[in-house]
């Protein structure tokens, strides 16, 4: 497959068309945005870390059945992927309190959650990607009942799948981003990106944190915060699965 027309560029990927309508080609971009855009910089070697951290997460959550717009790596920082027409909301998964919650609740960092939390937000960069109720989705359109309960189940089954992964991986899954989109039949599929730019990552033992919040809040160590996901994520597993 070959990258034709670019098709978006976004802040953290460009999307490209290919020869085949149905696929498209996103290649994952060293840029790095944080607070809606405020902040702007370049994480070296991101772009490789991401795609590769993404593309195994795909894979591996493929096993466990669940549906992932993943085709095929097409270089060191690309991918070949299902083209969909994308839900315009971010579906947020929490295991411990981190975040935006922190500044909504009266939880404080790093406390666990009862259960595993799932927020909606509005993918909207000109109004700051505000909250929305499951009943403001329905209401505007933006899916229908029946495609918000699936996702939100996907998003749990999601969540379960990869916070064991990571755990076995000596690392806490605090919270992540995910994105959904169909395809012409309907069928819904996971899509973007699973990454240190989409997740947080608290390493177990040291409780450092391994993921973009080093770069929103100039932790340091940034590049080498990705490259330890990296190299972690791609450890054989130990346990029987
Ligand atoms: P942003 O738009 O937030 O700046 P990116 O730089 O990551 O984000 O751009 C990638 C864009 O591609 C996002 O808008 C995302 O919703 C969209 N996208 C991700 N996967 C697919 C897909 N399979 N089909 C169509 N669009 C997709
Ligand atoms: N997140 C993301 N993109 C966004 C907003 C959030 O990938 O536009 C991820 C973020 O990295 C974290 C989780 O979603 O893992 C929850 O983010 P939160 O709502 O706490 O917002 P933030 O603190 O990132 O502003």
């Amino acid at each position: 497959m070959r990258k034709k027309k670019k098709l978006y560029e976004g802040k953290a990927k460009i999307v490209y068309e290919t020869e085949d309508p149905n696929y498209l080609i996103q290649d994952f971009k060293d840029d790095a945005s944080a607070f809606n855009g405020v902040k702007k910089g370049k994480i070296a070697n991101k772009g490789y870390v991401n795609n590769q951290v993404s593309a195994h997460l795909f894979r591996y959550l493929s096993s466990y059945y669940v549906p992932t717009h993943f085709v095929d790596l097409h270089s060191d920082t690309a991918m070949v992927v299902r083209r969909l027409d994308m839900f315009p909301i971010e579906v947020v998964v929490r295991n411990i309190a981190a975040g935006s919650l922190l500044k909504r609740t009266k939880y404080k960092e790093g406390e666990t959650l009862p259960k595993p939390l799932v927020e909606f937000f509005l993918k909207d960069d000109e109004k700051g990607d505000p909250q929305i109720t499951e009943e403001d989705i329905i209401n505007d359109g933006l899916a229908t009942p029946e495609e918000l309960d699936y996702i939100k189940r996907l998003a749990l089954k999601i969540n379960a799948v990869l916070k064991s992964f990571f755990e076995r991986r000596g690392i806490k899954l605090v919270d992540f981003k995910l994105e959904f989109g169909k395809d012409k039949d309907g069928k819904i599929y996971l899509a973007d990106e699973i990454s240190p730019d989409t997740c947080r990552f608290w390493d177990v033992q040291s409780g450092e944190k391994l993921d973009k919040d080093r770069f929103r809040f100039d932790l340091g160590n940034v590049e080498e915060a990705y490259e330890e996901i990296r190299r972690r994520v791609f450890l054989e597993d130990t346990v029987t699965e």
